[in-house]
């Protein structure tokens, strides 16, 4: 039995219980928007709290630099306190809180919800409902930072004014009733104050006494870059780079926005696989926040790290190389086949034999009226078996011809021999360019075909 307040915070059901099937369409077309931004009612749609978190500080920095000489000692605390409230955010309010992927001890809990306050982007709970919300409906108007609105809104912009509209819903319920995010919401302002201004100050003043130099260096400016790195997530992951686990949306996976956002840049695997604890999956890869839980697991304090199964991990890699492979086999032009072909019975074949240069190889008719002077065997040979069957000798009997060979045959088909077609996947009658050739799934009905347009059922 709890007591009344724990009760109540059993009583916390999932926020997107009752949301009816087609959510999404239905609340896009008809939610309320405020008006668009404009000059004229510019100062009404700030909002002036995140404006004072987020443009201030720059401007209290840098004319704070001008001022404050920098000791070394501060500036290497400068970098360390970054990496600190850096890793409150993504081992943190990120990879902890709003994804779950990982179990942390309560010490540790309470230390990354210390850090990523030092970060001043509000409480865990308000940031991972906004994180999930972009997850759930990205690049979509329910993502609170569409990446289709421009990379200054996705970075910024969407939190200098008055959201436009809600957030699409995402459960927190699980938050709610988590003791570490209820404690950091109730004393977060206190918690900023402290982390991201008091702190940076107190310990080079009372360790090298440098109060001003901490205050300027590792309070301020340090909170513009883990800002701005944090930042980046939305903006510069969705922006730059490879994507080489899945197209579908904007994330994309680079080096640079790995480096300024402490690992988080491999964020085209991250949107594919966010319950995993990783965003880099090779050893070499950029990601000290994977490093720090995977630490953080060594020393006890982190537990049940989450991977998603390498084999589903790696069709999605397969699925994006055969796709741009597919796209360099739609620049050639391929051999018509056998559908697309006119059937000729035996004696069309002779008569026309008579007007122009035709072959029969393997069941096809060839046209080989450009080809007859090119001939590295010498024309006579071509010539010899104009009008009649030349399978055999084009395949060992006289010469056994080369794959290109094989492959310039075919483009020169003209029809189909009634009756003379062999059934099923003949090597010699699947030039060898084509017998790795991707098929879409609505193309398999014929082992080998041409394209149709058509995106019809499995047989269709
Ligand atoms: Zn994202
Ligand atoms: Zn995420």
């Amino acid at each position: 039995m709890g007591s009344p307040s724990s009760a109540a915070i059993d009583d916390i059901v999932p926020s997107d219980l009752n949301i009816p099937d087609n959510y999404v369409q239905h609340t896009l077309r008809t939610q309320k928007l405020r008006p668009p931004v404009t000059l004229d009612n510019l100062l009404g749609e700030l909002n002036y709290i995140s404006c004072t978190f987020v443009l201030l500080p720059p401007v209290i920095g840098l004319i704070g630099a001008c001022y404050t000489p920098l000791v070394w000692k501060t500036a290497l605390f400068s970098v360390l306190y970054y990496f600190v409230t850096g890793l409150g955010i993504t081992a943190g309010y990120h990879r902890l809180w709003a994804h779950r992927s990982y179990n942390a001890s309560l010490p540790l809990q309470y230390v990354l919800s210390f850090a990523g306050a030092g970060a001043a982007q509000g409480s865990i709970k308000w940031w991972s409902r906004g994180h999930r919300a972009h997850h759930r409906y990205t690049d979509t108007d329910l993502d609170p930072y569409n990446a289709h609105k421009g990379f200054f809104y996705s970075h910024i912009g969407w939190m200098l004014v008055k959201p436009r509209r809600k957030p699409g819903v995402a459960d927190v319920s699980d938050l709610g009733k988590d003791p570490v995010v209820r404690f950091q919401h109730r004393w977060y302002l206190q918690m900023v104050i402290f982390m991201a201004f008091i702190l940076p100050t107190l310990i080079p003043w009372l360790c090298w006494g440098d109060a001003r130099g901490g205050y300027i260096y590792a309070g301020v400016l340090r909170l513009v870059f883990v800002h701005h790195s944090t930042f980046c997530v939305n903006s510069l992951a969705h922006w730059l780079g490879e994507t080489p686990f899945d197209d579908k949306h904007t994330p994309r996976d680079h080096f640079i926005t790995a480096l300024v956002t402490v690992g988080e840049g491999y964020h085209n695997f991250h949107h594919q696989f966010p319950m995993d604890y990783r965003n880099a999956i090779k050893w070499y890869q950029y990601d000290p926040t994977k490093w720090f839980i995977a630490t953080m697991k060594m020393l006890g304090l982190a537990s049940h790290l989450k991977t998603f199964p390498d084999n589903e991990v790696r069709k999605g890699q397969l699925t994006m190389e055969l796709k741009k492979l597919h796209r360099t086999q739609e620049k050639l032009e391929w051999p018509s086949d056998s559908n697309d072909l006119p059937v000729i019975s035996w004696d069309s074949y002779q008569e026309q034999s008579k007007n122009r240069p035709l072959v029969l190889i393997s069941g096809f008719i060839h046209d080989v009226s450009t080809f007859i002077q090119e001939h590295p065997g010498g024309s006579h040979l071509i010539i010899k078996f104009i009008g009649k069957d030349a399978t055999t000798a084009f395949f060992g009997g006289v010469y056994d011809h080369s794959n290109a060979a094989h492959n310039l045959l075919a483009m020169k088909r003209v029809g189909v021999l009634h009756g003379g077609m062999p059934h099923g996947l003949d090597e010699k009658v699947v030039p060898p360019s084509q017998r790795l050739k991707i098929a879409r799934y609505n193309e398999l009905s014929s082992a080998y075909s041409s394209y149709s347009e058509s995106e019809g059922g499995l047989l269709g």
